[in-house]
């Protein structure tokens, strides 16, 4: 098991900002690369995790499926992942392991997508998927491009930040109300 640190925003956004490289090849480095990356998300509080944000800027990506259902399941592994097909711009939720604490329920992500990429074993597999799951998708590419999901916030979304109180119980706080662009 080797757990590695999730780089966090804004103080790793320079790193969390570069563009990942494609990967030429599936050798042991990419494989232990892979492992880290599934033993890093398995004590994370999240649907995805992609290399840049451990700090090593390849094209990876874990996405986990089905949270629809209520369950959600062991990691997908995207290398060079593609979308190839993309539905209608829907809001739903974002969050992200490295902006902890910060969510919103206003980023516009298709509704479903078409995503093709090369699986842990380096075998091409092509998937479509839909609600949630086509948002983890979405999100976890535009890791791979750099992008975060603030990158998205317009003037008329909703952040919000969760926080604890003295009672312990937690509450979300609105950190950027509509028209307040930062
Ligand atoms: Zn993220």
């Amino acid at each position: 098991m080797a757990q590695r640190k999730v780089l966090l925003y804004p103080r790793e956004e320079a790193r969390l900002r570069k563009k990942s490289t494609r990967v030429k090849k599936l050798d042991a480095t990419t494989k232990a690369l892979i492992k880290d990356m599934k033993d890093t998300l398995a004590i994370q509080p999240g649907a995805g995790l992609s290399a840049v944000q451990i700090g090593v800027f390849q094209r990876i990506s874990l996405c986990c499926f089905g949270q629809n259902r209520g369950e959600m399941q062991p990691p997908v592994v995207l290398i060079n992942p593609e979308i190839t097909e993309r539905g209608p711009l829907v809001s739903g939720f974002d969050g992200c392991l490295s902006i902890p604490g910060l969510v919103t329920w206003d980023t516009l992500r298709p509704e479903w997508l078409v995503v093709r990429a090369l699986d842990e074993h380096w075998q091409p597999v092509e998937m479509r998927v839909e609600g949630i799951d086509a948002r983890v998708v979405d999100h976890e590419f535009d890791h791979l491009e750099g992008r975060l999901f603030l990158d998205l916030m317009g003037p008329d979304m909703h952040l919000f930040h969760s926080e604890t109180d003295e009672d312990g119980e937690e509450r979300l706080v609105e950190i950027r109300g509509p028209g307040q662009h930062r």
